[in-house]
């Protein structure tokens, strides 16, 4: 299943459902981190396979890793991005600092730790700053493919309606 979130939308194509086995932990950080910082917005929660193919195709000219449609964190709704979790250098790219690391900015020194004590963990672990996921393992779930066959047969049976 997947949980319907009000959430606001940088976007403009924000699919704002969040695995319903993780729905709880999710709410619990989002009222958190509310009282810390109001109105978050996100860039992207769940998508649906076909969305990815999009992503995907396009990889090139985005500046976070793309996964391979089907594989994707997102497709199992166990994953959120946020902008404007680390700085930004002049050109657009990521700044680091002396030892290689991401500059977390206010707002990600606000969102990850709240996000990590929830279960979710912050994607500059494989080099993607706006990223957060859950591990669907912890939730029940075999492995990743499991969640996300779950979450795509859900979203077409139940949302998308075909
Ligand atoms: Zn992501």
């Amino acid at each position: 299943m997947l949980t319907y979130f009000n959430l606001r939308d940088d976007s403009g194509k924000l699919h704002p459902y969040i695995n319903s086995r993780a729905a709880p932990d999710f709410l619990a950080a989002l009222l958190e981190i509310n009282q810390a910082i109001p109105g978050i917005a996100f860039s992207r929660a769940y998508s649906a396979r076909a969305e990815q193919e999009v992503l995907y195709a396009g990889r090139f000219r985005n500046s976070n890793p793309v996964a391979v449609p089907g594989t994707s964190r997102h497709e199992s709704g166990f994953a959120v991005d946020v902008s404007g979790i680390v700085v930004r250098t002049a050109n657009g790219g990521y700044a680091r600092d002396r030892n290689g690391n991401f500059i977390p900015t206010k707002l990600g020194n606000i969102l990850i730790p709240i996000f990590a004590k929830h279960g979710f963990e912050w994607g500059a672990r494989f080099k993607d700053p706006p990223h957060f996921d859950a591990d669907p393992t912890r939730y029940g779930y075999k492995n990743r493919a499991e969640a996300i066959a779950a979450a795509s047969s859900y979203y077409a049976n139940c949302i998308e309606g075909k």
